[in-house]
């Protein structure tokens, strides 16, 4: 994009200029109508995201079996809900602000197998190409018990397939985990800069670990290439999956029966406002469409950024999605929230988050690690420093006169979208830097 149309783009939208200025702003999407709407131009169903549960449903038995994490839950990989009221207040107090209604913690660092929200999608993914290739062998039927998957004859042919992805974070680990548990012959693409902890742990389970001395991009593109030219092999591909985005979506039915377990009600009376860290879009973009399914126009979902990585913001605001960068407005798209360091979002997830987005919200590098601490010391749960980026957004609502973010009966809900795998010793220098 040249300087004249980035003037011309900050004519426009005045709210541009202090987005390339970093500060912490909160957009309100115009084109946000009326859900039902918005879902049947999606072009995905009810019935798509139910074929994605019901598919979870059937590899329970198996998920157990291997994962006996996963026991006490009969296989299904699900995360609690927690209301963490000594947050809300210090939040309320570092901001001085009321934050009337209840505050809640989706806590995805706490998903068993890879301890983040890629759990979901990710994990989904590859049990979904498991399965298929299993029917299409002859091994299985979906009337059988998956439980089988475990057996030799399974773990045979996927030897013979691989799996690759190009990720330096939590979506390398769930494919990775969940592809070699399988017997897959798994790559991940990674950049070299990616975190020691993170390669050591995924070769320690088997996984082929490539890296690039180029950046993340890079490694995306070969891993695509190489698997492009191999009828064998299946690219995850985290810009345009349908696969992924439907794995995030099944978290609508599972968080509805558990506010319903909770008795907390969402209806006209009582909005659910939902603040989903962002990156390239699919995580937070699969979790609000299922939400939109399950509650409609009584649900506010935002997804958060990174001051430095806005690219949905920027994708959205100017309908431009992949074709514009955070480069083209001067950002750096250097931030210490690792998993949302992306510079182009998804086009295929903002097209459909278009009419169902209540809107975006960006938060500093700094900020999230206060609260990283913040929340340690007040509830205490350890995060990663992505896994804050929404927690700002109670406040943003509220000061920018949302309707309704702040009435008595309003839920906020933050999606902490992951920490669970990141070793003490990280933790406690991410807890210093945010004391500090
Ligand atoms: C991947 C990730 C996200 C965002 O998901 P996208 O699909 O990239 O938008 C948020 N938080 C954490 C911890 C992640 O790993």
């Amino acid at each position: 994009m040249n300087q004249n149309e980035i003037s011309e783009w900050i004519n426009k939208l005045p709210l541009l200029q202090q987005i390339i200025e970093k500060d912490e702003i909160l957009w309100v999407n115009p084109l946000n109508g009326h859900s039902a709407r918005g879902i049947e131009q999606s072009g995905i169903s009810v019935a798509d995201v139910k074929d994605a549960s019901d598919r979870l449903k059937r590899f329970a038995s198996y998920i157990q079996t291997v994962f006996p994490e996963t026991k006490q839950a009969d296989g299904i990989i699900e995360s609690p809900l927690t209301e963490i009221p000594e947050m809300k207040t210090a939040l309320a107090n570092k901001y001085a602000t009321d934050i009337p209604g209840t505050l809640l913690l989706k806590q995805d660092n706490a998903l068993p197998i890879s301890g983040s929200i890629k759990a979901r999608g990710g994990i989904y993914e590859v049990l979904k190409h498991a399965e298929t290739l299993a029917v299409q062998h002859g091994l299985i039927t979906p009337e059988d018990d998956y439980a089988r998957f475990a057996d030799p004859e399974f773990r045979n042919l996927f030897a013979k397939h691989k799996i690759a992805v190009g990720s330096t974070g939590n979506l390398g680990l769930s494919i990775g985990i969940m592809s070699a548990k399988l017997g897959f012959n798994v790559t991940v693409h990674m950049s070299a800069d990616a975190k020691q902890w993170k390669k050591d742990l995924l070769r320690e389970k088997g996984v082929t670990v490539v890296e690039y001395a180029d950046d993340y991009s890079k490694a995306v593109e070969e891993g695509r290439r190489q698997a492009e030219a191999d009828p064998l092999c299946h690219f995850v591909d985290d810009e345009n999956s349908l696969d992924l985005f439907l794995g995030y979506a099944v978290a609508g039915e599972r968080l509805a029966a558990q506010l319903k377990q909770q008795g907390r009600a969402v209806d006209n009376d009582h909005p659910l406002f939902v603040y989903l860290p962002c990156g390239v879009g699919g995580g937070p973009g699969g979790v609000a469409f299922g939400l939109k399914l399950q509650f409609g126009d009584n649900v506010h979902c935002f997804f958060a950024e990174p001051t430095k990585a806005p690219c949905m913001t920027i994708g959205m605001m100017t309908g431009l999605h992949d074709k514009v960068s955070v480069t083209d407005f001067g950002l750096d798209n250097h931030t210490a929230a690792d998993g949302l360091a992306v510079g182009t979002p998804s086009a295929f997830v903002g097209k459909k988050m278009e009419p169902l987005l209540a809107g975006c919200h960006t938060i500093s590098d700094d900020t999230m690690f206060e609260l990283l601490t913040m929340i340690a010391d007040t509830e205490d749960i350890r995060l990663e420093p992505s896994a804050l980026a929404g927690m700002t957004g109670p406040v943003q609502t509220i000061r920018n006169e949302v309707p309704m973010a702040n009435s008595s009966s309003v839920t906020h809900l933050v999606w902490a979208t992951g920490g669970g795998m990141v070793p003490e010793t990280e933790m406690d220098i991410y807890y210093g830097i945010g004391r500090k």
